[in-house]
């Protein structure tokens, strides 16, 4: 039975198969089961790769693998291809923040899912590479938690990266993220991180990063981690109530019900303007830091002045 119509007891089936469907995927206006789905949304996913030349034969790639929901559906789906391809290597990099009554559970069951898949781990933690873990760092300043923790860690995740002899750093950002971070630099009215292609020339100019499920949403990995049978029920992180993203992901994902589209739209109109603009320098001159080497506006880098404070 090609359809997606109810079967006799009303209940709506996958459109390649006779199984109950698990989701709508309301662009294509097409239901799949648990099966199809898992294998269309790993389809779409190699298709970005490939589109993108994000992964080249010999990579070494380094997956920024926190245990959460969406590295955990990227070491997955990774897994899948680098199976199929014997030339490409994959090491799973876990970064411990510090974070009490938080951060154990999760590494904890990231360690387990790296060793059931037998994918090379490393785990760094912030009070090996800076003196000190996230809460000590945050005692006086909380409302700055997801600012300070996103510089240090990806900090941490380019040193283990570099150490690991890594030639790619893929992060598990979804397209929620991607659009939550277009209208989260919009409002703070900061131009040249709006249209600055985070995966490809700037920031981690050693490592490129690359981002595998760019076009793929939150509700999608979701899905996809129960067909697998694989859905991590974590604690939140008990900063996450500071953070500007959190309101803006609750925004957005109401307009997104009711307006079916609205992420996609905003990510693409952000890439048109990223295409329109390459060249253009926004944000002033680029230096190099003469701490680390990465680019930056000044002469000391974002982070080499946070970790300098931490001292
Ligand atoms: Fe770090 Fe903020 Fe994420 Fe917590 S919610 S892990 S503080 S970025
Ligand atoms: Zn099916």
């Amino acid at each position: 039975m090609a359809t997606s119509d109810p079967g006799n007891d009303g209940r709506i089936r996958c459109a390649l198969c006779n199984e109950l469907s698990v989701i709508r995927l309301r662009d294509r206006n097409r239901q799949l089961c648990a099966e199809h789905f898992a294998a269309d949304l790993s389809e779409r996913v190699r298709e970005t790769i490939t589109s993108h030349a994000m992964i080249a034969p010999g990579d070494r790639i380094a997956v920024a693998f926190s245990g959460g929901k969406d590295s955990t559906a990227l070491l997955l789906l990774l897994r899948d291809l680098v199976t199929a391809s014997d030339d490409i290597t994959l090491v799973a990099i876990t970064v411990d923040e510090g974070i009490a009554g938080y951060r154990s559970d999760t590494i904890r069951s990231a360690e387990s899912l790296a060793e059931e898949l037998g994918i090379e781990q490393v785990i760094v933690s912030f009070s090996g590479l800076f003196g000190k873990d996230l809460d000590a760092i945050l005692e006086s300043q909380k409302e700055r938690a997801c600012s300070i923790c996103g510089i240090l860690r990806r900090k941490a995740l380019l040193s283990a990266a570099q150490a690991a002899g890594a030639t790619k750093i893929a992060t598990g950002h979804n397209l929620d993220d991607e659009a939550q971070s277009v209208l989260m630099n919009a409002l703070r009215g900061d131009l040249a991180r709006l249209v600055r292609d985070s995966s490809s020339r700037s920031g981690d100019c050693f490592i490129p990063r690359i981002k595998p499920l760019k076009d793929i949403s939150e509700k999608e990995i979701a899905v996809f981690l129960m067909a697998r049978g694989r859905f991590p029920e974590l604690p939140e992180c008990p900063y996450t109530r500071y953070a500007l993203r959190a309101e803006i992901r609750s925004r957005l994902s109401s307009l997104e019900y009711r307006h079916p589209g609205t992420m996609k739209r905003l990510v693409s109109g952000k890439e048109r303007l990223t295409s329109v603009l390459d060249g253009i320098p926004l944000g002033g001159a680029i230096n190099r830091c003469r701490e680390c080497g990465e680019p930056c506006s000044g002469t000391v880098c974002q982070t080499c002045q946070l970790i300098a404070s931490l001292l």
